[in-house]
């Protein structure tokens, strides 16, 4: 089928079915090739250390291909790096001057409350990404390196931008406001904004499939429970809590974060501690969360310990699993009728005990894990509560990826 759009050159048919996804962090890119006639990957690999003398490009290339390829060495910058990918591309016949590409997606972390859906970019937008690096400055620069870079590989062809927070332009202003100062509030545009909403989006969306019902019809909370960690409240589709903030430090315990603290906590630090709001920063974002309960941010290792008696990783293991259930039940409350928990991400997916801890007791509330169901590895969304609950509880993989290409695409394509 062939459909128009309009890219920077006006309007032209779009036959081409691929997608790059470009996700560039402050040293790293992640990316993504997917043909979306049938949603498969093309390519996968990840440049890091960019910047470095100790650059690494790992190269996934389609199934079939000659296997994984590795490079170390210098990468200087963003554009380096997306060149370096450009060859790897190149070597498996994927280039990036192919016309079969019809669009490249971006992940962009932080799109205030400007932007609510996929964007197509152009310099107006490119401002406001800018405007809001106060909000976001350890990512949307690097989100913005990454756009002008592909944007000079390929002139010709749409950038879109996905936002992070756009899943959660939903909420009500009563869950999205500080109660602070107004006035302040919005000279500063502090609210909450939430983030991993493309996963939020995802996994809500496909927890509806597995339990085949419209996603309208449908309320899910999800646990986005990977190294960052957030928690969302979804009414039929559309989002209604989230459990990150004005930053991704709000919420639940995360592995290197502390989640929900009492702010006062900060400046009794800056008072008595004498540390600075940068040294602050660093404890709460870097050093805190399970790496600062109890010296380890993977919970393959927290569990191993607690297996061995480890006092230190079993109080950690608590403090996380009483936040989590904290959100459960806050979000069962907002939503009133819960038609399922989908665990997601590093730890949702694949931390059986985390999943069976975080609904442990909560039987008044229709929730339960089946001890064998709970124990089943599988990469494929499935059910893990008995089939007597009145609430599914679910493991749904997550794939920020696909639905960032799946947004961009459809815009391109109407
Ligand atoms: P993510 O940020 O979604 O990539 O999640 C990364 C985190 O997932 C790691 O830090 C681990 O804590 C966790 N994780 C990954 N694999 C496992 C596993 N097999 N069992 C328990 N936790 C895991």
């Amino acid at each position: 089928m062939t459909t128009t759009t309009t890219t920077p050159e006006g309007i032209r048919p779009v036959t081409a079915t691929r997608v790059l996804v470009l996700n560039s962090g402050s040293s790293s890119v992640k990316y993504q090739l997917l043909d979306m006639r049938d949603r498969s990957r093309l390519a996968v690999g990840l440049v890091e250390r960019i910047g470095e003398e100790t650059s690494r490009l790992v190269h996934t290339p389609p199934a079939g291909g000659a296997g994984k390829r590795e490079q170390t060495g210098p990468i200087a910058d963003h554009g380096a790096a997306l060149k370096a990918v450009a060859a790897e591309l190149a070597a498996d016949g994927l280039g990036l001057d192919s016309p079969e590409l019809a669009v490249i997606g971006h992940r962009v972390v932080h799109g205030g409350q400007k932007f609510t859906a996929p964007t197509l970019v152009t310099e107006e937008v490119m401002a406001e990404i800018e405007r809001l690096v106060p909000v976001a400055p350890l990512h949307n620069p690097a989100n913005i390196s990454g756009i002008r870079t592909a944007q000079a590989l390929r002139p010709d062809l749409p950038q879109v931008a996905v936002f992070d927070t756009a899943f959660h332009t939903t909420m009500p202003e009563y869950a999205a406001r500080y109660a602070i100062d107004v006035a302040t509030a919005d000279a500063h545009r502090i609210r909450r904004y939430g983030f991993h909403g493309t996963s939020h989006a995802y996994v809500s969306r496909e927890t509806a499939r597995l339990l085949g019902r419209a996603p309208e019809d449908t309320n899910v909370i999800v646990l986005h429970l990977g190294n960052g960690a957030s928690a969302s409240a979804v009414r039929g589709g559309r989002c209604v809590d989230t459990s990150m903030g004005l930053t991704p430090l709000e919420g639940l315990v995360m592995g290197t974060r502390s989640g929900d603290i009492d702010p006062a906590v900060t400046f009794h630090l800056m008072r008595v501690a004498g540390m600075s709001a940068d040294e602050i920063d660093v404890l709460l974002n870097k050093k805190s969360g399970m790496v600062g309960l109890c010296g380890d941010n993977d919970m393959r290792e927290i569990t191993r310990r607690m297996g061995e008696g480890d006092r230190q990783a079993r109080l950690a293991f608590d403090i996380y699993i009483h936040r989590l259930k904290k959100y459960i039940g806050a979000y069962y409350a907002i939503l009133g009728r819960v038609d399922a928990v989908a665990f997601t991400a590093g730890v949702g997916e694949n931390a059986a005990a985390v999943r069976e801890a975080a609904v442990d007791g909560l039987e008044e509330l229709g929730l339960a894990v089946d001890g064998g169901l709970n124990a089943v590895r599988a990469d494929e969304p499935r059910l893990i509560s008995p089939a007597y609950a009145r609430v599914a509880v679910a493991v749904v993989p997550t794939d920020e990826e696909l639905e960032i290409a799946t947004q961009a695409y459809a815009l391109v394509t109407g």
